[in-house]
């Protein structure tokens, strides 16, 4: 991928592979998000942390093109995006959401689901965009579940499978970013562990970069670089993942109660505020 082999000694490219600033989604009168501003590193796990209805799947969605939005900036590797379609974002710069809810075809078999995944993959090849795509033997590796699975249809997998095949159709499209939606959404503690491990392994192996998006803060800064905090729309603070960690909203979740409430952000740890 990328044309980057498993620990590649390839110094990474500077410089971040996703810049948007400034972004605004609104549904009518409904403000989603304001004025927010992200950055994903080169060969990084950002994670967007923040609760329920904060306004992180907008964003996302946003960034894909999959809901209208404003934005001062949005760039994949220095090119703005802003006036092309889902399917150029993701065909031409790599741009590729893992949606919630795992956007799987339910209908369609394991193997079928994985080659629309793959036909992208090749049209990037073909076109230039990337060197070499992951191919399905990588995947397997990553995901060893679904090679028994291939002949089943997607709504014959259990959750944690369903999720493990969304992520594998995305890499299969060469991703230059993974921008991926609440995947512990619905699955047991076990399986999410399993799941953020594997995306921990295919930013380090394969030096896809990811977004992460995701309410379980604590599972997200455990494999996050630097996070975001977002409520009501607003992005209102970020940080390494260590710095967020110690954010009052955030401890809360470390401690087991009541996560990301709306609380003042101190201005004295050295994070940017906003
Ligand atoms: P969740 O974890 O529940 O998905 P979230 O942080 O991803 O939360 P969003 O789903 O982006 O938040 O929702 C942000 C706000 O926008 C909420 O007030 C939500 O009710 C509203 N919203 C989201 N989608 C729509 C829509 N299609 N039409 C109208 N309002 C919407």
């Amino acid at each position: 991928m990328e044309a980057k082999t498993p620990d590649s000694e390839e110094p990474s490219v500077a410089g971040p592979v996703l810049r948007a600033q400034g972004v605004d989604v609104a549904y009518g009168p409904i403000r989603a998000v304001q004025e927010a501003s992200v950055t994903v590193e080169e060969g990084s796990v950002t994670a967007l942390v923040g609760a329920n209805g904060a306004g992180k799947s907008s964003l996302l969605k946003a960034l894909v093109g999959l809901v209208p939005m404003r934005a001062k900036e949005l760039s994949v590797r220095g090119a703005d995006v802003r006036r092309l379609g889902t399917l150029a974002r993701v065909r031409d710069l790599g741009l590729v959401l893992v949606p919630e809810g795992r956007g799987v075809f339910t209908g369609m078999t394991v193997d079928e689901g994985l080659e629309m995944g793959r036909r992208i993959g090749r049209y990037r090849e073909k076109s230039g965009h990337v060197e070499a795509a992951l191919d399905l033997e990588a995947v397997f590796e990553l995901f060893p579940n679904l090679r028994d699975r291939r002949r089943l249809l997607g709504q014959q997998l259990s959750g944690g499978e369903q999720q493990m095949l969304a992520v594998a159709k995305a890499l299969l499209m060469a991703p230059s970013i993974l921008l991926v939606d609440e995947p512990s959404v619905g699955l047991a503690p076990k399986i999410v562990r399993g799941i953020f491990e594997t995306l921990d392994a295919v930013m380090h192996q394969y030096k896809v970069s990811i977004l992460l998006v995701e309410q379980d803060s604590k599972l997200a800064l455990e494999v996050a670089d630097y996070a975001y905090v977002i409520e009501h729309g607003r992005v209102v603070a970020e940080g390494t993942a260590e710095q967020v960690k110690e954010l009052p909203q955030l401890r809360a979740a470390y401690l087991g109660v009541a996560a990301a409430v709306a609380a003042p952000v101190p201005t004295n740890n050295g994070m940017a505020q906003r």
